[in-house]
């Protein structure tokens, strides 16, 4: 089988390409390493002693992915490709809409071209918007846009209506809807990890810059939540069980005996929440990080981040029971891989190192 990972040089895409090689499957990366390198690859590569086919393309140019389409038969689809950043998302919302729902509209555009009709996307807790009661489920209500407080959400929420819509207009079209609570930690190998560019947006990544000397001190934003230290409590689940989430999933496309329960009314839409089902506060996550790491984090309060909320994490019975996907990797786990990712790329990813590139796009 031949999966297309889009966006599978960042943060998630990379771990998931390494456990799609793993599981046998074929693995045809596109990217426009707009947020990623190189590097990634190549080191997804050295993990696993398999090939990833990669290539350069920015997903806005339909033309392009249809070249690629041309080239190659895909099977399915995981389509991690997309601007994430939420505080930049307000300062820059047209770059984000004009990225985010072009991108996907022209991979299902070019999907139904081929007649590849097996797609995966990227969604997040962030769409269930900010009045949600905790434990989320699948059914718990989706908030209108005006109850998302950033453009990078709304995009999400705009895209899993396109979801829908599309696949009520083609039942043969299967769409899987994964729903992430907050990724974070690095694969076991401290090969590939988190790499943001810049200031990072994130609690865990801002940690561990702080653990190597890069940053002097953690900010922790609010101290007076209705929570029990104050701090915003969330649900934070190991990118290589995320991983492993996508793989299952697949299962509903190439594995259909078992039964999957559909959103859609034409019983092709699946939606399942990613996360462990246990929050724990900003200052469990540095607790555990100086835990790990052997090392203090020097820590101020500060003010609250616009759009935070006290509480958020989910209920993973329904991937549970019908993915048979349970998240095995701790807090410590989490902090653990982070740290050892982190003092190995004090720098990140090195760029010198090209991987064979089959066609460039925009820069
Ligand atoms: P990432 O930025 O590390 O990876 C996204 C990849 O997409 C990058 O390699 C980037 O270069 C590529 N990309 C962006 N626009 C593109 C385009 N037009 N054409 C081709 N490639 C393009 O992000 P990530 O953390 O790996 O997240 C993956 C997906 O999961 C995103 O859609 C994100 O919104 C979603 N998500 C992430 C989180 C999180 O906390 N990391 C939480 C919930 C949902
Ligand atoms: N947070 C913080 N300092 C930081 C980054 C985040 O205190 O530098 C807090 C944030 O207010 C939230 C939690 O850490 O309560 C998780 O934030 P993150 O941005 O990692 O994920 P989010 O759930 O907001 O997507």
């Amino acid at each position: 089988m031949n999966i297309l990972v889009a966006g599978g040089a960042g943060f998630i895409g990379s771990h998931t390409m390494v456990e799609l090689l793993n599981a046998g499957y074929n693995v045809i990366c596109v990217d426009n390493l707009y947020n990623s390198s190189n590097e990634a690859i190549n080191r997804v590569e050295k993990i696993t002693s398999k090939k990833v086919k990669f290539y350069l393309c920015d997903l806005i140019y339909i033309d392009k992915l249809n070249q690629i389409f041309l080239q190659e038969k895909i099977d399915a689809v995981i389509m991690f490709a997309g601007y994430k950043a939420v505080g930049e998302s307000s300062t820059k919302p047209l770059e984000y809409y004009y990225n985010n729902l072009l991108s996907i509209m022209n991979m299902i555009e070019v999907m139904r071209k081929h007649n590849c009709k097996n797609l995966i996307f990227s969604s997040s807790a962030t769409v269930y918007g900010q009045n949600v009661s905790v434990p989320i489920t699948e059914d718990s209500y989706v908030g209108d846009l005006k109850n998302i407080t950033n453009p990078y959400g709304r995009t999400k929420l705009m895209i899993e209506q396109i979801l829908y819509d599309v696949a009520n207009s083609d039942k043969d079209f299967k769409m899987i809807i994964l729903r992430y609570f907050n990724p974070v930690g690095a694969h076991d190998s401290g090969l590939i990890g988190e790499d943001p560019k810049g200031i990072p947006n994130n609690l865990m990544p801002y940690i561990a810059q702080v653990a190597v000397g890069k940053r002097s001190e953690l900010h922790i934003f609010g101290n007076d939540y209705n929570t029990k230290d104050g701090t915003g409590v969330r649900d934070y689940i190991h990118v290589v069980d995320l991983s492993i989430g996508h793989i299952l999933s697949l299962n509903i496309f190439f594995n259909s005996d078992k039964k999957y329960t559909a959103d859609g009314i034409n019983n092709n839409i699946y939606i399942y929440n990613l996360g462990t089902g246990i929050g724990y506060s900003v200052l469990d996550v540095k607790n555990a990080y100086e835990k790990v790491a052997n090392i203090k984090i020097p820590y101020v309060f500060d003010d609250r981040r616009l759009g935070d909320i006290d509480e958020l994490y989910c209920s993973p019975h329904k991937a549970k029971n019908e993915l048979n996907w349970v998240a095995k990797r701790d807090l410590f786990d989490m902090c653990e891989t982070s740290y050892n990712f982190q003092k190995n790329n004090p720098k990140g990813y090195d760029d010198m190192n090209n991987h064979n590139i089959v066609f460039a796009e925009r820069k």
